[in-house]
């Protein structure tokens, strides 16, 4: 019956200008082929060269994949203990780390990652990847075999021995330039890539580094960030991502959404919000309520500056507290989905509409589909909520999110979004403005390195290329 699904839709770009590939089976994951029925055209076209080289990273994906001859060869060097022989197929393995926003978008820079160093992308299945995320490559499989000989993650951290920052700053290993005598090279190295870097770790970003890297035939990678931004940087690469991406602010919008398809059970979910709430409103509001110290911002604070954002951006319209508007039946609805692990919010703005009339005469509905209470990554069915909301997110017309929330960048990357971000002060006092729009749809690198690679030196980034600025609401780095 799904067979036909893509024959019935041919009016709609259903393979996202040619980011998606035709040939999956449709049943086993309806949103990769159904996204086009939920969310508005994306008027940014991916570029023939990222088209080429998602096409390329295909094959290499399925040649180099698990359960390969190839496969199999790598993962003896790796049993082996050192990379005398240069192989055929090299791989990054992404180490299952922190909440999910954070966790796309790790994994949207280790793919574009892979791809500008030709290695096979592989996840670390923790954290229930595979109940989250369809396979995004044609006949292989992108999750990490449970037969794995390295199988210790969790304790693998920044010093751990065979961390490449650790190793370079104790010299069992070296770029020609800090001058460690280079034996033979080991088959892996870990990347500590998280916001908690140290000096040497952030090596990974100069080119002495990445050519010492490209020796190496497998890279385990931990991190919480978006690094896409810092990419741009190494000389290397930088020719590259510009013909990958000549819309810069584009490169998480085209690699999300050829990367996140919705399994079947969190579609499910999409879908029946969507329909039940969303659909036949004129336009669909998000509020994405994040609140990192709860305990010392005030909800009314929150409430307040969220309101006050909504409302001066003609986000939401006022209400009238004069005489009560009664709406005719032809009159714009608008539907507010609210996001947050708290109720409190949507109760209130819920209230709020419902009290009283709008002085545009709209008719104002509000959704929330959960409140999770705090977060509970790792739990199968918090992490498919978590997801699901994200995607409904994504397919609003206009979005207020909130500052530093990668649980907001994914959606506003997802669905080409740029927000008005609001920031809390932990004081109650308002801040003024109450919001600035985002300059871009590109998430925020919130903690890149910063780092001179010649000059050994601190040096700004947000000041070097015009592509590149500091995050509205972070002195992280943006592509813009
Ligand atoms: P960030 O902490 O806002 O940058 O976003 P992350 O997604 O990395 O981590 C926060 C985690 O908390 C999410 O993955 C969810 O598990 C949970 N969470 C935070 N906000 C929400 C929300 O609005 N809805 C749901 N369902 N979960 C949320």
């Amino acid at each position: 019956t799904e067979g036909n699904f893509l024959q019935k839709n041919i009016t709609k770009d259903i393979l996202l200008g040619g980011l998606l590939v035709p040939g999956f089976d449709q049943g086993s994951c309806l949103s990769r082929y159904q996204s086009v029925l939920y969310r508005k055209e994306s008027p940014h076209l991916p570029s023939p060269h990222l088209l080429e080289r998602l096409r390329k990273q295909e094959a290499l994906q399925k040649k180099c994949g698990p359960g390969t001859q190839l496969y199999k060869k790598a993962i003896e060097q790796l049993k082996s203990g050192n990379s005398t022989q240069t192989l055929e197929c090299n791989y990054l393995v992404v180490l299952s780390y922190s909440g999910l926003g954070n966790k796309m978008l790790t994994l949207a820079s280790a793919f574009i990652y892979a791809i500008l160093t030709n290695r096979v992308l592989l996840i670390d299945r923790g954290a229930h990847i595979a109940d989250l995320f369809c396979e995004p490559f044609p006949n292989t499989t992108w999750l990490l075999p449970w037969d794995f000989p390295i199988d210790h993650f969790s304790s693998i951290y920044k010093d751990d021995p065979r961390s490449y920052g650790k190793m370079l700053k104790d010299k069992v290993i070296g770029n020609e330039v800090n001058g460690a005598t280079n034996g033979s090279l080991p088959p892996y190295v870990y990347l500590h890539l998280s916001h908690d870097y140290g000096d040497f770790d952030k090596l990974f970003y100069c080119e002495d580094d990445q050519r010492l890297l490209q020796k190496i035939p497998w890279l385990l990678l931990r991190s919480n960030q978006y690094f896409v931004p810092s990419l741009f940087l190494i000389p290397a690469y930088e020719e590259e991502l510009n013909r990958l991406f000549p819309e810069k602010e584009t490169a998480f919008h085209h690699l999300g959404r050829y990367l996140f398809h919705p399994t079947n059970s969190v579609w499910g979910m999409i879908v029946r919000s969507y329909q039940a709430y969303l659909a036949k409103a004129d336009e669909i509001v998000g509020i994405q309520v994040r609140v990192f110290e709860r305990g010392k911002t005030p909800f009314q604070h929150v409430l307040d500056q969220i309101l006050a954002c909504s409302l001066e951006e003609k986000v939401l319209p006022n209400v009238s507290l004069h005489e009560p508007v009664v709406s005719g039946t032809d009159s714009k609805s608008k539907v507010v989905l609210v996001t947050s692990l708290d109720s409190a919010y949507f109760e209130k703005i819920r209230s709020m509409y419902w009290e009283h009339s709008t002085a545009t005469g709209e008719v104002i509905g509000v959704y929330q589909p959960s409140h999770e209470g705090f977060e509970q990554t790792g739990k199968e069915m918090h992490e498919m909520k978590a997801w699901a909301e994200i995607y409904l997110l994504s397919l609003t017309d206009m979005l207020v999110s909130s500052s530093w929330s990668t649980f907001g960048y994914v959606a506003r990357g997802l669905g080409g979004l740029k927000p008005w971000i609001v920031s809390f002060k932990t004081a109650d006092q308002m801040t003024n403005p109450p919001c600035r729009r985002a300059m871009s749809m590109d998430p925020c690198f919130h903690f890149p390195p910063f780092l001179d690679c010649k000059a050994k030196s601190y040096v700004d980034q947000g000041a070097l290329v015009p592509y590149l600025k500091h995050c509205e609401d972070s002195g992280g780095l943006k592509l813009v």
